[in-house]
Formats: C-alpha cells, structure tokens, sequence
C-alpha cells in the first residue's frame, strides 16, 4: 500500500510517498512559495537526484497538482499513476480535546478540525487546505488525519491545568494541549524497542530539539506532560520563541518599548530565543561554531537553553517518580553532541553517566550513556511521516 504523507504549512507543503508493505520511502519532497513569487518544488525520488521545478503555485491546489505529477512523472517519477496512491496521511497541528488519536476525514471531522482553528490560527487553516485540495484531486482515496496534540491528551488535569481562573478552561479551552505529540509517541516507542524493555515499564523524558523543541514526559507509553502550552510558544527556548517567560515581562516591555501586543507577540515568537540571546542567529550551528571558537554571546545562548531543557528533564523525572530514560531527538538534539552532554551532566545526579566517546556522533539511533548508568541516554531521529503513515494504514485497513 503507498500512502501520501502531507504536512501542509501557510506557504509550503512537505511530502512522502511511503510503501507500506516495507516503509520504504519512495520519494519526498517540498513544494515552497506557494501563492508567493518565486514558488518551486523541491522533489526527490529514492535513490536519485533532487530535481527543482520552477513554476508558479498561485495555491495549495496547484502545489499538490505539481506533486502528484512530479511522483508519476516519466522521468523522475516513482509510481505509473496517482491510482497507485491507496491513502493520504495528513498532518494537523490542533485536534484541541476532541481528537485523542488519529481519524478517517470525513465532513464531520473536517468541521471539527476548522472549530479547533482559533487554538491554532496559522496552522490549522493550512492544514485544512491541503486536505481539501487533496480532497479535490483524489476524491476517492481515503484520508487520515494526525494531531500533533492527540498524544498528550492522556495528561492528567493537574498537568493540563493553568493557575488561572477555571471558567477560562470551562469557556474557552484555555488549558496545556503540546505538541510534537507524533515525534514524541514515536520517538518513546522507538526508544523502548531499542532498549528491549515494554514502554509500559518505561519512564522516559523525550527531548525534541529543533527550531521548536519541546520536552515530553512520557510514563508507561503515556504522555503525562509536556512543555508547550495553549500555543507552541510555552516551555523550552527555542530557535526564535522566547519559551517561558514572567506574563508581566509582556506588560512591561511594552509599556517601556512603546509597542502593541501585536508587537509584543512578534518579539516573543520570532526575534526571542536562541536569537535574541545570542544576538548572533536562530540556527545553533551558528550557536556551536561560536562556543568552539570562544565567543561569549554563543556561550551564553548556550547556557540558557541547555540548563532549560534539563530544567524540565528534572521536573519531568518528578512528576514520573523516576527515569530510565533521556532521549534526545530533531535537528539539534540529532545532531549535537555538545548540547547532549551538557544536558546529561546536570542529570548526574539521577545516577546518569555519559559514555563521552559514544556520544560523538550526528544523527544516529544510538545508546551513549554507559552500561553502568542508571538513567539510559539516547539519540532517536524522529520519523514522523512514517508515523503518520502508520497510522493511515491502520485505520485505512488496506
Ligand atoms: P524544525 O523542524 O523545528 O524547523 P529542525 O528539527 O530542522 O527544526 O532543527 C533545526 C535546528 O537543528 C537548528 O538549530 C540547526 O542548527 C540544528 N541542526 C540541524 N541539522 C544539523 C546538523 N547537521 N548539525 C548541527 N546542527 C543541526
């Protein structure tokens, strides 16, 4: 069975075609700039060259249109035709409390995906149009859709509870939804296969570190916490989100700076974290060159967001009552080693030992803590295309 995996954005769409029978990937890709000057596709087959088409996408319609001839293109495509695709898998940000696990798009869930669009209102939208767009195209292929919040909504209310009055919850939803619920829920299951253990003995802490990062608790398969909030500004520093901050900094910096709360919002979701520290750049490679060669202010962007993270890792091992496991997963938690270590060694306390020399490395599944340790540490890449493929499969039942 070969699933489409979609993961619309306002101005991109990124996709896999996956071959159930082995999960092999057969081609992936990225169509950019839509609806804006300059839009391409970005398209890779297994096995070959990225080739980049240049063409304007006045919408999501014309992006999908341009993939699925991509795929069954002559020259670079990988199926004959687009009945060669069996299911779409569709990524969506906010499934708020009525979605606690994947779903069969129909008209009713596409109603509940658009009622949930005010807790997610530059993501939900996108999402919503990729799936009509592929709705139009393939009006016969079943769709899937897979929340980035459904695995953490098995936190208890005194996880998902804000300090604040409760008729804002009862009236509004106000409460913690997360997300990178998908890369969580696979990355905890991965990790429990690698250390040959059921995850429902389990007690892990999932660290994914990308340009969002967020930290998850996940106690016997379960999430029961997790860092981000209402929205994906809450929790760790990230690569322009400030994360966590006093709610009356927003008062006083605006009544300092002369600023509209537009403004505000602005500041804390893109010139904040790992960029407004370190003045240097949102990228941490930037971060880790700079720390190398000795400079202060990657130093200190550094500083602030390692001891963050294990900031949570230590809450998180609090709330479970233990850890056995540390697992670091995305871009940066995949890919360096510095930020890894840093993190652990706060941990030493728990029992966790760092084997430093296995931890040199970029992007492995690997174990890098030492036999002797208490508290497992790993790197997991993240695969949450496959996720959602799976999940289309099985609820497809091809
Ligand atoms: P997102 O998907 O949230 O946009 P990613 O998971 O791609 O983000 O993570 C982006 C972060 O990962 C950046 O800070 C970047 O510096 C870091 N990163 C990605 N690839 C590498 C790499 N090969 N080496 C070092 N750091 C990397």
């Amino acid at each position: 069975m070969k699933t489409l995996v979609i993961n619309c954005g306002s101005s991109s769409l990124k996709y896999q075609l996956i071959d159930m029978t082995d999960e092999s990937v057969l081609a992936d890709g990225i169509a950019e700039m839509i609806a804006i000057e300059g839009s391409r596709l970005k398209h890779k087959p297994e096995g070959g060259d990225k080739i980049i088409i240049e063409e304007p996408m006045p919408d999501h319609q014309k992006a999908i249109e341009m993939v699925i001839a991509a795929l069954t293109s002559d020259d670079y495509g990988v199926i004959k035709d687009m009945s060669e695709i069996q299911a779409v898998g569709h990524r969506v940000v906010h499934g708020g409390e009525k979605f606690k696990s994947s779903v069969l798009i129909n008209d009713e869930v596409i109603q509940a995906i658009e009622d949930c669009a005010d807790l997610a209102p530059l993501h939900n939208p996108a999402n919503l149009i990729g799936i009509n767009a592929c709705k139009e195209l393939l009006p016969n292929v079943p769709m899937v859709a897979v929340f980035d919040t459904a695995f953490h909504q098995s936190m208890p209310q005194k996880a998902y509870l804000y300090g604040l009055p409760f008729e804002y919850y009862n009236k509004y939803g106000v409460r913690r939804y997360g997300f990178h619920g998908t890369s969580h829920r696979y990355v905890s299951a991965r990790t429990a296969e690698i250390l040959g253990k059921p995850v429902e003995e389990l007690k892990i802490v999932v660290c994914h570190l990308g340009n969002g990062a967020s930290c998850c608790a996940v106690d016997g398969g379960k999430s029961v916490d997790t860092s981000m909030g209402l929205t994906p500004l809450e929790g760790l520093i990230m690569g322009t989100r400030s994360g966590d901050i006093d709610p009356a900094i927003i008062q006083f910096i605006m009544d300092k700076e002369g600023i509209s709360i537009d403004e505000m919002m602005n500041v804390l979701n893109k010139k904040s974290g790992v960029l407004g520290v370190s003045e240097i750049s949102s990228d941490f490679r930037a971060i880790e060159d700079g720390v190398a060669e000795g400079d202060k202010d990657a130093q200190r962007a550094n500083d602030v967001c390692n001891y963050r993270v294990a900031k949570y890792a230590g809450a998180y091992a609090a709330a479970m009552n233990g850890l056995d496991a540390i697992v670091f997963t995305a871009g940066l938690g995949e890919n360096n080693p510095l930020v890894r270590q840093e993190i652990c060694e706060y941990l030493e306390f728990l029992g966790l030992k760092v084997d430093k020399e296995a931890n040199k490395f970029r992007s492995k599944e690997r174990v890098f803590s030492t036999a002797d340790s208490k508290v497992a540490a790993l790197c997991v890449p993240t695969n949450e295309e496959l996720m959602i493929a799976r999940d289309t499969k099985e609820i497809v039942k091809l």
